[in-house]
């Protein structure tokens, strides 16, 4: 059965990448020689379906790590999580995050009508229009579907972070919503915390599974890894090893790392033709 949902994804993105005219893109020649790599938060609360809840105080601790470092992150924040904890919205951005659409009511779009994504497109946009333009999006479960192109084009999504299906040299790809004269950038995801859980690690080894991610990254690509707060939360040596590699990183030479939506302008600025 997992076999068959497999081959079935792969073919759709196949089609889609047809029906999109999806080619690779030029980078900006700053790209070369070190590892491109963005952080990204999946913050989602009691709406993500998860059994571990975190507090405000738990985000505030993530922030505290992220300052001491210096490293400015992306968080893509359901929409309910907006409205029902804005005072950790308004901690986020004011520690100079970017905050971008985990989908209002955390659905999977390849599996959701285009009735009910219109709505939830519409929805996120209500409870977020007080924080400023958004322009990223990340699908719960990481898979898109065409469906979602209206909503990206009506409230003008630049970018979104995808699980990587169809090969694409440079790493990132563009779509082309043609007939609406827009280009839309998709960005690869090299894998997230999720085989951390209910391991029962030790911080070594967390450690280690973030520094197997960042390795996938080439020196002049571009790529994501992803953390979910209640993950990092879920066990202590979960969070030392995740402060470990975030002090790692941030020392490192050969690594930069910006939020998403930074990579996402200036790739679209010199792909704009
Ligand atoms: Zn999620």
């Amino acid at each position: 059965m997992r076999f068959i949902r497999s081959i079935y994804y792969k073919l759709l993105y196949i089609i889609y990448a047809i029906t999109l005219k999806e080619r690779d893109c030029k980078f900006p020649d700053g790209f070369r020689g070190k590892k491109q790599l963005f952080i990204y938060f999946d913050y989602e609360r009691e709406f993500g379906g998860h059994s571990v809840n975190i507090q405000d105080s738990d985000v505030a601790k993530i922030l505290q790590i992220l300052n001491e470092t210096g490293l400015k992150t992306t968080w893509f924040a359901v929409g309910k999580v907006i409205e029902k904890y804005p005072d950790s919205i308004r901690m986020i951005q004011s520690g100079g995050h970017e905050l971008g659409s985990h989908t209002y009511a955390h659905i999977a779009p390849v599996r959701s009508s285009r009735r009910k994504l219109k709505l939830d497109f519409l929805k996120f946009n209500d409870v977020s229009l007080r924080y400023g333009k958004i322009s990223g999006f990340h699908s719960p479960n990481g898979m898109w579907s065409m469906n979602m192109k209206q909503g990206i084009i009506k409230y003008e999504f630049q970018y979104d972070v995808v699980s990587r299906r169809v090969k694409h040299n440079s790493g990132v790809f563009i779509s082309n919503f043609e007939s609406e004269g827009r280009k839309f950038l998709r960005l690869f995801t090299v894998g997230d915390d999720w085989p951390l859980y209910r391991k029962k690690p030790g911080s070594e080894e967390v450690f280690a599974h973030f520094m197997s991610l960042l390795n996938k990254i080439e020196d002049g690509q571009l790529g994501g890894i992803g953390i979910h707060p209640w993950v990092i939360f879920s066990d202590d040596n979960i969070l030392k090893g995740f402060q470990q590699f975030i002090y790692h990183i941030a020392a490192q030479e050969n690594v930069q790392i910006l939020p998403a939506g930074n990579y996402a302008s200036e790739i679209l600025e010199i792909n704009h033709s």
